[in-house]
């Protein structure tokens, strides 16, 4: 049972769950749109080849996976202290905003190496990114998380 009079924080401790879980979200989408993007770059074939074949498909692979492994390595590490019980304010908005950016950007790669396909209904690709546009949106934009972590660090 909390005390009298301590509300605001209890309503400020749902945020910071709440912004983990949303990290957490947007990093299944992300590993979504990576997966279809893998398979398409094995399975579509361009000037005789596999499109993932070319550099340019592969690097952005490459890269959409590096930066997966980065947002699940930050969702884990704020998680775990939140878990612990510990202040982690500023630390669940930087999450909320890196991951959430993050998966945006991974989804318009997936986008670009589906080439017209991605736009295609048929294909999911088009769901991931739409998804991906949401969660920098929810439970305090994008803007508002950068506000949370400058006033965190005194400014
Ligand atoms: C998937 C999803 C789930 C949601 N779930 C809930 C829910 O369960 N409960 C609930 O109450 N709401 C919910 N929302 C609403 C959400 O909290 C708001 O959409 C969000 O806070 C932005 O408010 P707004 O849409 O009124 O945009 P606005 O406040 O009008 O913002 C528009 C733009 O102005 C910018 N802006 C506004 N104020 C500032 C500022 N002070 N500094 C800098 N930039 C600023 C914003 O960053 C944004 O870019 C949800 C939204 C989404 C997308």
């Amino acid at each position: 049972m909390e005390a009298v009079g301590r509300g605001w924080n209890q309503v400020m401790g749902t945020f910071e769950l709440e912004r983990i879980i949303i990290a957490a979200q947007s990093l299944g989408t992300a590993r979504a749109a990576l997966d279809e993007a893998i398979t398409h770059a094995k399975e579509r074939h361009q000037f005789g080849q596999p499109i993932g074949r070319f550099q340019a498909v592969a690097h952005m692979v490459a890269d959409m996976a590096t930066d997966l492994e980065a947002c699940r390595a930050f969702i884990y590490s704020v998680a775990d202290r939140h878990r612990r019980g510990e202040p982690c304010a500023k630390e669940a908005a930087m999450v909320k905003l890196f991951v959430t950016e993050k998966a945006k950007e991974i989804c318009l790669q997936g986008m670009q190496i589906l080439g017209g396909y991605g736009y295609m209904l048929e294909y999911p690709m088009q769901r991931h990114l739409r998804d991906s546009l949401l969660n920098p949106v929810g439970a305090g934009t994008s803007q508002i998380q950068r506000n949370i972590i400058a006033k965190q660090l005194g400014l």
